[in-house]
């Protein structure tokens, strides 16, 4: 992983909070707009639900993000790719599947003390 490859990452990342920002925006325009009476109104209950799900997605997607911001500061530290908690090089290919991950695997994969 490089410095451009994160950057790149990141700015995706960055587009897809947007663009799911926006939609999530126009579907509260959209149920303003509706007559919003959720328990009568079959229209409503499908944008309460949409809403729902659309706003789970772009939380993970703002996760995503922040973790993505992380990986830059951790790179600009030159602390990219050390597990936080053992302090062991990451394999490269953990790094290239999950390029936001803080931990190798076998401290991913043990819980904290
Ligand atoms: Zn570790």
């Amino acid at each position: 992983m490089t410095m451009d490859e994160l950057l790149r990452l990141r700015d995706k990342a960055g587009a897809q909070v947007s663009s799911l920002d926006d939609e999530l925006q126009a579907l509260f325009e959209a149920s303003r707009a509706s007559n919003a009476d959720d328990e009568h109104d079959p229209e409503g209950t499908t944008i309460a639900f949409e809403r729902a799900q659309l706003t789970a997605v772009l939380d993970a997607a703002r996760r995503h993000l922040r973790d993505l911001d992380l990986a830059v500061h951790h790179f600009d530290e030159g602390t990219y790719g050390v597990c936080e908690t053992c302090g062991n090089p990451i394999p490269d290919d953990r790094m290239t599947a999950r390029p936001s991950a803080r931990t190798c695997i076998t401290c991913a994969s043990t819980p904290r003390r």
